[in-house]
């Protein structure tokens, strides 16, 4: 049985003072239970806020991303080292907004994902094809090529904090959300080629979470389907009451 989890990437929104209104706001609304894990992701400046204010609350804070050396001439990165010292145990890690506008390579991930596993942090692992790919039907191949280049990588004990997200990039901010069905068959083709590099075993652990254009109207049909473990949201966890009907959703 894998618990679901709802995870909000709020990507460059809220500044400080918006950030606490949004968690005090989530804090009235949101009734954390054992039925699915609750994450919040607020940019760097608010991290420190944010793991503050819930530090009383089974809400887990999430940084968006994080450089794969421990500290030194980065000029502008954030390290995981870093991250733990203010509480933050979880990071999203190739984000196709970071691989699109911030050159994020498969070898670059893959090493963000091997110091996430070093340092034993969670890991929201993004993959997920373009249109143009999808079009092409090549979507199912650039999925496995994203997998094989960066998380296969790693041992089998590194999926004990692997949470992997299906992020269709053509469905990310612009409404068109896949149908249920179309997330199902790319989490079942995730979770199979899991099982043929790992054991059926290991990839009937790991959660997988569907992201794009999730909203509270159709989280509940694409949360019904056996694949999918739940959703990283955007948008919609940026008010409180939109991301509560999508946790309730996930309770369902
Ligand atoms: C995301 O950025 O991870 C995302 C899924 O965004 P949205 O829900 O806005 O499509």
């Amino acid at each position: 049985m894998r618990t679901k989890i709802v995870a909000g990437n709020w990507k460059m929104n809220k500044t400080l003072q918006e950030t606490v209104t949004l968690i005090n706001d989530l804090k009235n609304t949101v009734k954390p239970d054992n039925n699915v894990e609750i994450i919040v992701a607020p940019p760097y400046v608010n991290l420190v806020e944010a793991v503050n204010l819930l530090k009383d609350l089974p809400i887990k804070v999430s940084a968006q991303n994080m450089h794969f050396a421990d500290n030194g001439a980065y000029t502008g990165e954030i390290s995981a080292v870093m991250l733990k010292a203010i509480g933050v145990r979880t990071v999203i890690l190739g984000h196709s907004e970071r691989r699109a506008y911030f050159n994020e390579t498969d070898e670059v991930l893959q090493k963000k994902a091997h110091k996430a596993y070093e340092k034993s942090m969670t890991n929201i692992f993004c993959v997920g094809e373009k249109l143009e790919e999808r079009e092409a039907e090549k979507h199912f191949d650039v999925v496995k090529s994203q997998l094989s280049n960066t998380l296969f990588q790693l041992p089998m004990e590194a999926y004990k904090k692997i949470v992997i997200a299906y992020e269709p990039v053509w469905a990310i901010g612009t409404g068109h959300t896949a149908t249920p069905e179309q997330a199902q068959e790319m989490h079942k083709f995730i979770r199979d080629t899991l099982a043929k590099k790992y054991g059926r075993d290991l990839a009937d652990t790991v959660r997988i979470l569907y992201g794009g254009s999730v909203k509270p109207g159709n989280a509940a049909e694409i949360f019904l389907k056996p694949d999918v473990d739940g959703g990283l949201i955007g948008g919609a966890s940026l008010n409180a009451e939109d991301f509560n009907a999508i946790v309730e959703a996930a309770k369902s």
